[in-house]
């Protein structure tokens, strides 16, 4: 997948007039990429991605998922927000399956897929709790694995683990390092911990604040046994 972002403006109304909250943005995400975009509060982060989701519309400029313009959502492209969105009266196995349901994936297609991914985060055992007996950490796993049943081109994670208490958050970080590397999917997470950005990604944004802007571009060298092991892996190639 290829993700294209080309001058990109998102201006809302306000009492007072408008605020622009995107100003020009421009992005490129090849195949197989994990990339971070950082920026502080209020510097458009949510915004972006919600526009990427097609959960919003540009004032102006153009989003190309594979050369195709977006408009509105779909599952190319996987959400994972800060906090779950889990439904909270469906099990774990409900929640991964609900989306698949949606798009009329057949129900042994969906048992399987659901099974699939519940193991890929460890959740296995947990297929028929309830979201409110789980930990921030295993309900943002469960988000995950959602996001990925449906096998989209490119995972959007807003502040994923910005919820969680410091521990959690390391191993979540580790945790999703393994999925992209078992997966091989293409990653852009949304985040205004610059550290977690540098531990993540390959490449990273940086958005200024008031009005959103790409200040600078980042590039990672990655140690070479990630992405080798990312090639190596038996997942990657059956997921491709
Ligand atoms: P971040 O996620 O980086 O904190 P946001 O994308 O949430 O930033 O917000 C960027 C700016 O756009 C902020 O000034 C915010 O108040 C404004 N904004 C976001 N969503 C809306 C909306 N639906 N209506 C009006 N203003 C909004
Ligand atoms: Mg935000």
């Amino acid at each position: 997948m290829h993700l294209e972002v080309n001058n990109l403006y998102k201006r809302f109304p306000t009492r007072r007039g408008s605020l622009l909250a995107l100003d020009n943005i421009n992005l490129h995400i090849e195949e197989g990429e994990f990339v971070c975009a950082v920026g502080a509060s209020g510097s458009g982060k949510s915004t972006l991605l919600r526009l990427i989701a097609g959960l919003e519309m540009p004032s102006s400029g153009e989003i190309l998922v594979d050369r195709e313009p977006v408009c509105g959502p779909g599952s190319d492209r996987g959400m994972v927000f800060q906090n779950y969105t889990l439904y909270p009266w469906m099990t774990v196995a409900k929640n991964v399956g609900f989306g698949l349901k949606l798009q009329g994936i057949s129900t042994s297609e969906r048992r399987d897929r659901v099974a699939y991914y519940l193991e890929i985060v460890g959740l296995s055992q947990f297929a028929h709790a309830l979201p409110n007996e789980l930990s921030g950490g295993m309900k943002q796993r469960v988000a995950i694995a959602r996001a990925l049943a449906s096998r989209p081109k490119i995972l959007l994670m807003d502040e994923p683990f910005g919820a969680l208490d410091v521990q959690t958050k390391e191993m979540m970080q580790q945790f999703l390092l393994q999925i992209w590397e078992q997966t091989g999917t293409t990653i852009l997470t949304i985040t205004h911990d610059v550290e977690e950005a540098v531990f993540l990604s390959q490449r990273i944004y940086v958005l200024s604040a008031r009005p959103g802007r790409v200040r600078e571009e980042i590039k990672i060298e990655l140690p070479g046994e990630r992405t080798q092991g990312m090639r190596r892996s038996p997942a990657f190639q059956q997921y491709k």
